[in-house]
């Protein structure tokens, strides 16, 4: 069997469906973030438009130097498993801060988002009898695999659709039920009712699980996340989130009652038998969440810049998907297109913005998906509008009349 021929097949129908991914080479530089240096194709300085580090945290000098910090007082990996010497009492701090964000009795940290969400889910999903997981029809894959690997039952219930969860959940009768979303979502940046989905799944009975990756640091008086901003962190169950994202460093978590985290602790391989996070990581994501419980100051600026973008996007008619978050994705609808889009706008205009294609999003639906901050400055959203403009009338895109 010649594997790398097979290998070689596969990858080629990939690119010939325009699906096939290349990744940007950058550094960033400490302090000029989202001005980064390009080691590929176009000039040596870019601007990065979809970076998860929303709030430019991973460059903010109290997260910087608490990593330092650490690492030098304390090493730099854990040495073990949390369970076998590996939990350094930075673990533990970070954990009281995050049970301390989301008002919960506790907290427990994984090695990411994505591996957080795949042993919470498949640990509940599968030790908890009989039990059934509701999933929303666009959870992220790694709520997806962590029911997969549960076994246990799943349903799926229209996006965002409490009316169609009612149904679904009067339908599975009264065995133990998991209500499982998101709060903001990632590619359209569209926000769930939580307080709808929290009233159904009371009358239920049902626990409720939600990932809120794209929300914590970034909404909330706190930076709690979008159940915070609501006043509805109380009637959650399970809140899960990352410490990638707007907090700017590296993670995973879930938070909750004291014997929900005693057990996901006690059951889950894919908290058990893993090294724990380096120490310095987890003291630098405790700095960042601290600083962003008490300020505001990046969250307003990032409000202001996503606005910014948005109004000068309608004012030259360049469609994007409305919705009540950061995100704001400008709609290509083709696979090709939205790569060669993508190209254009780094090596003529030194603009960085990764084409997200099928299967992160439907095919059919292809994006560039802008997530502005507060360190984009007035003339950076101006040249991003110039850039966009021009390449609409080059390549005959359709305008949105306002
Ligand atoms: C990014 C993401 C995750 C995974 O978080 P990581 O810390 O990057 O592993 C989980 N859920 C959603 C919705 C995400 O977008």
């Amino acid at each position: 069997m010649d594997f790398d021929a097979l290998f070689q097949s596969q990858l080629d129908a990939l690119k010939d469906e325009g699906n096939y991914r290349v990744f940007a080479d950058l550094e960033r530089r400490c302090g000029a973030f989202p001005k980064v240096r390009n080691h590929g194709p176009g000039p040596d300085k870019v601007t990065v438009w979809c970076s998860n580090d929303y709030l430019g945290m991973g460059q903010h000098p109290d997260v910087v130097g608490a990593m330092v910090d650490v690492a030098q007082s304390s090493g730099t990996g854990a040495g073990g498993t949390r369970n076998i010497g590996g939990t350094a009492h930075h673990h533990v701090a970070l954990e009281a801060e995050l049970a301390d964000l989301h008002g919960k009795q506790d907290a427990l940290l994984f090695s990411s988002g994505y591996v957080s969400n795949w042993a919470a889910l498949g640990t509940l999903g599968s030790r908890i009898p009989n039990a059934v997981i509701l999933s929303d029809a666009l959870n992220h894959a790694s709520m997806i695999e962590g029911i997969r690997h549960s076994r246990a039952d799943k349903v799926i219930w229209k996006h965002n659709d409490p009316e169609d969860l009612d149904r679904k959940l009067a339908a599975c009768g009264d065995r133990p039920k998991i209500v499982a979303f998101e709060s903001v979502y990632s590619m359209d940046g569209d926000i769930a009712p939580i307080a709808e989905i929290c009233d159904v799944a009371e009358k239920h009975g049902a626990m409720t699980y939600i990932d809120e990756v794209h929300a914590v640091g970034m909404y909330g008086p706190r930076g709690g996340g979008v159940a915070e901003r609501e006043g509805l962190m109380d009637r959650i169950d399970l809140i899960e989130g990352t410490l990638g994202k707007a907090f700017g460093t590296f993670g995973g978590y879930i938070t909750g009652s004291t014997a929900l985290c005693d057990f996901i602790r006690s059951f889950s391989s894919g908290f058990i038998f893993t090294t724990a996070l380096p120490p310095s990581v987890a003291a630098a994501a405790k700095a960042s969440i601290a600083h962003l419980k008490q300020s505001r100051v990046e969250r307003d600026a990032q409000k202001r810049q996503v606005a910014r973008l948005r109004a000068k996007l309608d004012a030259h008619g360049i469609p994007h998907l409305s919705n009540p978050s950061h995100i704001i994705p400008v709609m290509i609808g083709d696979p090709v297109k939205c790569r060669m889009i993508s190209d254009i706008l780094m090596e003529d205009w030194g603009i960085y913005v990764q084409p997200i294609n099928y299967p992160t999003v439907p095919k059919g639906t292809e994006r560039l998906r802008f997530t502005p901050g507060p360190l984009h400055s007035d003339a950076d959203i101006d040249h991003l509008v110039a850039a966009l403009n021009d390449l609409w009338s080059q390549c005959a895109l359709s305008r949105q009349v306002a």
